[in-house]
């Protein structure tokens, strides 16, 4: 069983518009005296409260509030769960020496939902009879709200979350289900790049490139000249100031929306194609945390081809397929770096697009990462330095080990 997550867009009449804007503004004022309690019994007597504690508290609440008492009980201990969830990664990022920065307390505008714990308590799902598309949701004090959008595979309803974004609402659901995807039998190794989405380098000897999606430029021109608008409109109350805003948000989310759906496509193409994929581990903060303002536009490039999400989604499909994955340690590796033919090791700057090697190896930079990677992944998997590799974590098979590499 795997957890898959669906999101729905609602539609609800106008009263029920008014019901769920309701909801949201109580669940931001629980969250917001939750963080204020959190606060006040740190300074006044220097004691922390825990979740379990607030959940307590919750109860006499909701003995003095009426408008609490009509509220589900487990969606309040999901908002009071999110502020937790706040302080506990507050406190590590302490720990560790990051910036921490406070939990803050939440606008409406800043207060995107709030969450349902068990199917059945507080919600329940009426998916559309044919093929699982559209339905309708029944939340408690607000009645039966109409939905479109379409469940891939089906599942059993686990938790939910009520979502309310650039003026729209939306239900994302965690389903519950066996998804059945097929694999392939090559292997493929993969780089990322700036100027290129991906390169491939697979076990056929082939190289393929997969270009930037070019919505993302034009995107990013109409993002600047909506953001500098906004900034010329200093007076806050304005209502054009306001009117921008909400299309820069729409901008945003459409912008959001459609990368997504180009990266389910090219990782469900990625993980039909092949049996073995070797990807280097990612890490976004090394990828973007140095540099200065000249970096600044390079980062931003980094950052809106999301390689997390992508990493992300091809691994989880590579895991419904039960594929073989495998995470090259980028530090011990160093594939831009290395040659892939002679394996030697040779600095390259960002702006050094070839490789050219002494031994003969000549190609593209990113080309030449593909096959160190899949390469890499290829020696780890003959032989016994699987389990050795796998002990020292920078190795992960999933589901079903032995499968057939052509
Ligand atoms: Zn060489």
């Amino acid at each position: 069983m795997k957890n898959r997550k669906v999101t729905y867009r609602l539609y609800p009449n106008k009263k029920q518009v008014e019901h769920l804007a309701e909801m949201l503004a109580l669940h931001q004022r629980v969250y917001n005296a939750a963080l204020e309690e959190r606060i006040r019994l740190y300074r006044d007597e220097n004691k922390s409260l825990s979740f379990a504690d607030q959940c307590k508290a919750l109860t006499t609440w909701r003995h003095t509030y009426k408008e609490l008492a009509n509220l589900n009980a487990q969606s309040l201990q999901v908002t009071l769960k999110r502020l937790d969830l706040a302080f506990q990664s507050f406190f590590r990022r302490v720990k560790k020496g990051d910036k921490p920065g406070f939990p803050r307390f939440k606008s409406l505008q800043r207060h995107r939902g709030w969450g349902y714990k068990t199917h059945g308590d507080g919600w329940r799902l009426f998916p559309g009879e044919k093929n699982d598309k559209h339905g309708q949701l029944r939340i408690s004090g607000i009645g039966m709200i109409t939905m479109r959008g379409r469940a891939r595979s089906l599942g059993e309803p686990k938790t939910c979350e009520i979502l309310h974004r650039s003026g729209k609402w939306y239900v994302s659901v965690t389903l519950a289900c066996n998804p059945e995807r097929t694999s392939g039998t090559k292997a493929i190794g993969l780089d990322w790049g700036i100027e290129k989405f991906l390169t491939t380098h697979d076990s056929k000897q082939e190289t393929k490139q997969i270009e930037n999606p070019r919505y993302v430029k034009s995107a990013l021109k109409q993002l600047k000249l909506l953001q500098q608008s906004v900034a010329r409109k200093t007076n806050k109350q304005s209502c054009r100031r306001k009117k921008t805003i909400k299309s820069l948000a729409k901008l945003h989310s459409q912008l959001a929306r459609r990368r997504k759906d180009f990266h389910h496509q090219e990782a469900a193409k990625l993980v039909k194609e092949n049996g073995l994929i070797a990807v280097e581990a990612l890490s976004i903060r090394a990828m973007t945390q140095s540099g200065g303002s000249r970096k600044k536009g390079l980062n931003r490039e980094i950052l809106s081809t999301a390689p997390a999400q992508f990493h992300q989604l091809l691994k989880s499909k590579a895991e419904e397929a039960g594929i073989i994955w495998i995470e090259i340690p980028t530090q011990i590796v160093k594939p831009s770096q290395t040659c892939y033919q002679c394996k030697t090791q040779k600095k390259k700057t960002l702006s050094e697009r070839w490789h050219s090697c002494p031994c003969g190896a000549s190609c593209l930079r990113d080309e030449n990462s593909a096959r160190v990677v899949l390469d890499y992944a290829l020696r780890k998997v003959s032989g016994q330095e699987l389990a050795e590799a796998g002990s020292r974590g920078c190795f992960a098979t999933l589901n079903r080990e032995t499968h057939a590499i052509s």
